[in-house]
């Protein structure tokens, strides 16, 4: 096997690549894996933005957050139904909408006919996550939990891999390979903030660790791509995250959107409205065109 980079990272050896992770490491410096979601083709050109809620809060919402995220040119709808939150309470807001959100989700991709990724979190409900997602998203918090990794490939559905937020890009790549091992080949790396004792601002729990795109992209060829809105935590610092993503060389931006943002149920701070993001797709399709290219079809 020819290793295209002699001297990877510090934590990523020559030997990591042929006997830890072989299927996700790359073989040669043009080996880039391609593959497209309905339409919408990740590794190549193109740049996919993957926006949306952070929870899918009820139909009406969903489905008009759908349409104009597409309207802007967004490719692809996010939202959660199935939520890791961090404290167990609920209240009306403050709530996991499940199966139902699932169904709002279908709902929003008729509508809006835009593919849509939702999380999964346990092996028990990957059959429904399934049966409605174009990509499942593993969250950070999940990204070592084995058994729901090789199941969720078992779906043979494209997989969007949260780094967790303490671990390292070879961590990262080791549970990749679970996926891979299946024989599931769609996969997609995010990177979503780490953990860091100093992160800028009080509210801000995470720094978007920027330098682990290209130290990926030099090791692995599988898609890198950003998720700024929770690597902030803080709206005013999400488009120049995702336009200093693009100039890093991601392959796809993960965008929260949220028709009210600061009523958002969750995570308030960090998404954007309807206009910012339309302006944001201008932003970045401009930063993406200067690195050879686009956002915007
Ligand atoms: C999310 O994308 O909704 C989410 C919970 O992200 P993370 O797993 O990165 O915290
Ligand atoms: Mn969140």
């Amino acid at each position: 096997m020819t290793i295209s980079n002699a001297a990877p990272g510090k934590d990523v050896s020559a030997e990591d690549l042929v006997s830890k992770f072989p299927l996700a490491a790359k073989k040669s410096p043009d080996h880039v894996t391609r593959f497209s979601v309905r339409g919408v083709e990740f590794g190549g050109p193109l740049i996919p933005v993957m926006a949306g809620p952070n929870t899918v809060e009820n139909e009406p919402m969903i489905v008009e957050t759908a349409k104009a995220v597409r309207d802007a040119g967004g490719h692809i709808l996010r939202g959660g139904a199935f939520k890791p939150l961090t404290f167990p309470y609920r209240s009306e807001k403050y709530f996991e909408p499940r199966e139902q959100g699932l169904e709002w989700m279908a709902k929003a991709r008729d509508a809006s006919g835009l593919p849509i990724i939702t999380e999964v979190m346990s092996t028990e409900t990957i059959p429904a996550v399934a049966a409605v997602a174009d990509i499942l998203q593993i969250g950070t918090r999940n990204m070592q939990n084995y058994p729901l990794l090789t199941a969720v490939a078992k779906t043979g559905k494209p997989i969007m891999l949260k780094r967790g937020f303490g671990a390292s890009l070879r961590d990262w790549l080791g549970a990749a390979e679970y996926i891979l091992l299946e024989g599931n080949t769609q996969v997609i790396l995010c990177e979503r903030g780490v953990v860091a004792p100093h992160t800028h601002r009080g509210s801000s729990r995470f720094l978007l660790d920027l330098q682990v795109v290209p130290a990926a992209k030099e090791v692995t060829h599988l898609p890198v791509v950003t998720d700024p809105s929770h690597a902030t935590f803080w709206r005013p610092w999400v488009q120049p995250m995702a336009l200093a993503s693009i100039g890093a060389g991601a392959d796809g931006i993960m965008i929260e959107v949220h028709p009210d943002p600061s009523n958002a149920a969750v995570d308030p701070l960090q998404p954007v409205d309807y206009a910012e993001f339309a302006s944001m797709m201008k932003a970045m399709d401009a930063v993406a065109r200067a690195v050879g290219r686009k956002v915007l079809v």
